[in-house]
């Protein structure tokens, strides 16, 4: 070849390269669909939302060497739930508190952060911490959710802020924790805030100009009305219909769409995961009547238009928080000899279900925690609330005590679900899909009416009684308890329609998963350990002690042959706040982003962990009711400081100097001394001399815990 010619080959290859999309994150929907494999470029990888990596570098023979190549502290202590994106040798990932950060994916040296400052106050509305899942990259912009509903786009190479919109009526106590994803040049976000009573929407904004393309609006219009919304049509044919006369009209019925998203370019459509009812007890929502679309469902809508194309409701008549929005995977695998193309769904029900994603129809439909015929069940023993079968017409069959119609009723799964918002992952290989199992079915709850309930704008509005979620006062009791919660590592067959194989995991509160054709499933755990298990029996082959606790899942990618696996560290989220008793005993420590690669060799600075504040109780009281004050703690408190005050994650009150004297407290919880940081008043839900009865049981608590630190040094001592 002529040099001129070679010259001209230079230049028309630059031109080639000069007609698509310039500069970092510039990525479109080919793209997102080739996936290279060392890229991870949507919060799934791929809008399949597998979450399996093709690179093998790390792989079952060497992973024993993967060591850590860089991190970065961040400046939350909060939960951290964010899968980073990697695109164009950058890493993007959020924090508590919807912070963005770009880090040079192969140096960690931080490009930029963004912080869209959300009020601290907005923290009152997180039902379950103020987390945040992660961005979406498009055509050179990132794009964040707020927790303050607020959907931002950035400039992928600097971090400016180039549109923002407000995606709900911020006088409701709407939030956003999810990652948006972006199909065909639309940034779809939904939201969270079905406890407190919000109507649940998605929303198409083009990427390019924040305008807003069209919106799915989950439950009914309160007033009768048509939204002049694409979901209109449906709601008239069909949903409207299936609810009744409750508390819905006032608390706008739930249905919060508040992370799953997967998308089929082939078939046009997307497929969302729709949350729980509010308030969650269905006799007070709609009367005890209606199957009440599309609560609990997973729904495909045409993804140009928004337009329903068909719904597979998990849970009709949804009464225990069983929420529909946990992980939403596509496949093709070959059920019956037929391939199939399926969609894939382990919701906070318990069952595991296979679905042709085409028509909707249900393929499969089966327990991945033990569930059985109440009359089978033990006395003592939590009741399932489904027997364990789908029938055929595709409804589950419930236990007879499931609605707690006559009594309260322990029942299983409890509100955290055998399964919560933590991501599954594939191996295609292997044909397994494996699930972060959340509870093994101990964990119940029981569920009973609220016999005081009125709507509270703003407020926690479920219409279950939260004085049934009291630990026993027995110690013995309660360390019983906690060794029954156990989590669970599934590797579920989805043709087999069972466990292949699965690990026990010491606490109930698990991080989500990672699966690479190294033959890897990356998992961390509440107790710090970030661990690799073998996909073909979950042999565990590797572990790195992070000191701090995991709930995020893991992502990985390749950059000059390299591959690096990376996981966010930080412990939080629903579990940990409302449930710390049955959980590691431990401060909340500074989230980190943890980079490891073969022979890293990266040393973490060891956490400065403060040492436990003992309070000095000697003459504090109070002569307010104890009683009265439970209730209004169950009642207030209890999701964020945990069931008996008893938590370390969120400040553990039994240690708050702020209950040694009235006033001090009154200031934090009527005046709103602490709002900056999470805490808001509740002058809206609270007078002074209710604020006070909360301290009198708090300091009935701290006394109580006192006298087992002091029982428990004794202990020590005589050792
Ligand atoms: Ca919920």
């Amino acid at each position: 070849m002529k040099r001129v010619g070679a010259l001209a080959a230079i230049v028309a290859a630059t031109l080639i390269v000069g007609c698509g999309p310039k500069g970092p994150a510039a990525v479109d929907a080919k793209r997102i669909e080739r996936a290279a494999a060392g890229e991870w470029l949507s919060y799934g990888r791929t809008y399949d939302e597998q979450r399996f990596s093709p690179l093998d570098k790390v792989n079952r023979e060497n992973v024993g060497t993967l060591g850590l190549a860089w991190y970065a502290e961040f400046d939350t202590d909060r939960g951290q739930e964010a899968t980073p994106l990697m695109v164009d040798g950058v890493l993007y990932t959020t924090t508590a508190w919807s912070k963005v950060y770009a880090f040079d994916a192969k140096t960690g040296e931080k490009k930029w952060e963004f912080d869209p400052k959300v009020p601290g106050d907005r923290g009152f509305a997180a039902c379950c911490d103020v987390v945040n899942r992660g961005v979406a990259v498009w055509e050179g912009k990132v794009f964040v959710g707020t927790l303050d509903g607020r959907l931002i786009a950035l400039d992928a190479a600097t971090g400016t802020e180039k549109w923002s919109v407000v995606t709900v009526d911020q006088a409701k106590p709407y939030t956003i924790t999810m990652a948006p994803r972006v199909v065909q040049g639309n940034v779809l976000i939904g939201n969270s805030g079905g406890e407190y009573g919000v109507r649940g929407y998605l929303t198409a904004y083009d990427a390019a100009t924040g305008d807003k393309k069209w919106r799915f609006y989950m439950t009914p219009n309160a007033e009768g009305k048509a939204d002049g919304e694409i979901s209109d049509a449906i709601f008239a044919e069909k949903a409207n219909a299936t609810w009744s006369d409750g508390a819905w009209k006032q608390s706008g019925g739930g249905g919060t769409p508040w992370d799953a998203i997967a998308y089929d370019p082939a078939l046009n459509s997307i497929f969302v995961g729709v949350g729980n009812g509010a308030p969650w007890n269905h006799r007070i929502r709609s009367g005890g009547v209606g199957d009440n679309l599309f609560l609990s469902s997973i729904l495909a809508l045409d993804a140009t238009t928004g337009a329903y194309k068909w719904h597979y409701q998990t849970t009709p008549g949804e009464t225990w928080d069983y929420t529909a929005t946990q992980h939403i995977m596509l496949a093709d695998i070959t059920v019956g000899g037929k391939p199939r193309k399926v969609l894939m769904q382990a919701p906070k029900n318990g069952f595991f279900y296979v679905l042709d994603r085409t028509t909707g129809e249900l393929i499969s439909a089966d327990p991945y925690i033990p569930m059985a015929p109440e009359a089978d069940t033990p006395a003592g023993v939590p009741i399932s609330w489904s027997t364990g079968v789908v029938g055929e017409n595709g409804r589950p069959i419930e236990n007879p005590s499931a609605r707690y119609a006559n009594g309260p009723a322990l029942i299983s799964p409890a509100p955290f679900g055998a399964h919560n918002w933590q991501p599954m992952a594939f191996n295609p290989t292997e044909g397994l899909v494996f699930i972060p199992v959340t509870t093994v079915g101990a964990l119940a709850q029981v569920y009973g009416d609220d016999p005081n309930f009125q709507y509270r704008n703003g407020g926690w509005n479920t219409g279950i009684s939260m004085n049934l979620g009291d630990l026993p006062n027995d110690e013995a009791q309660r360390a019983a308890l906690k060794a029954m919660l156990r989590g669970r590592l599934v590797a579920w067959d989805p043709v087999a329609r069972k466990a292949r194989w699965s690990v026990e995991l010491p606490s109930f509160w698990n991080a989500g998963l990672l699966s690479t054709a190294g033959g890897l499933v990356f998992q961390g755990a509440a107790e710090g350990q970030f661990h690799a298990y073998d996909a073909a029996d979950g042999k565990k082959l590797w572990s790195y002690d992070t000191t701090n606790g995991i709930i995020a899942a893991p992502m990985t990618y390749a950059i000059d042959g390299e591959q690096y696996v990376v996981v966010m560290v930080g412990f939080g989220g629903a579990g940990a706040l409302s449930a710390a008793a049955f959980l590691p005993d431990r401060p909340r420590l500074p989230g980190r982003i943890m980079v490891f690669k073969l022979g890293g060799a990266a040393q973490a600075a060891a956490y400065d962990i403060p040492p436990r504040a003992a309070i000095d109780l000697a003459g504090v009281s109070s002569r307010a009711s104890v009683a009265q004050g439970r209730s209004l703690f169950n009642a207030n408190c209890l999701v964020c400081h945990s069931a008996n005050a008893s938590g370390g994650y969120l400040p553990d009150l039994r240690r708050s100097a702020m209950i040694r004297a009235p006033e001090t407290f009154r200031s934090v919880v009527i005046d709103g001394a602490l709002q900056a940081n999470g805490m808001a008043s509740f002058s809206r839900y609270l007078n002074a001399g209710q604020a006070e009865a909360i301290r009198a049981y708090l300091i009935t608590e701290a006394r109580r815990q006192q006298g087992l630190d002091t029982a428990a040094a004794r202990q020590q001592t005589k050792k």
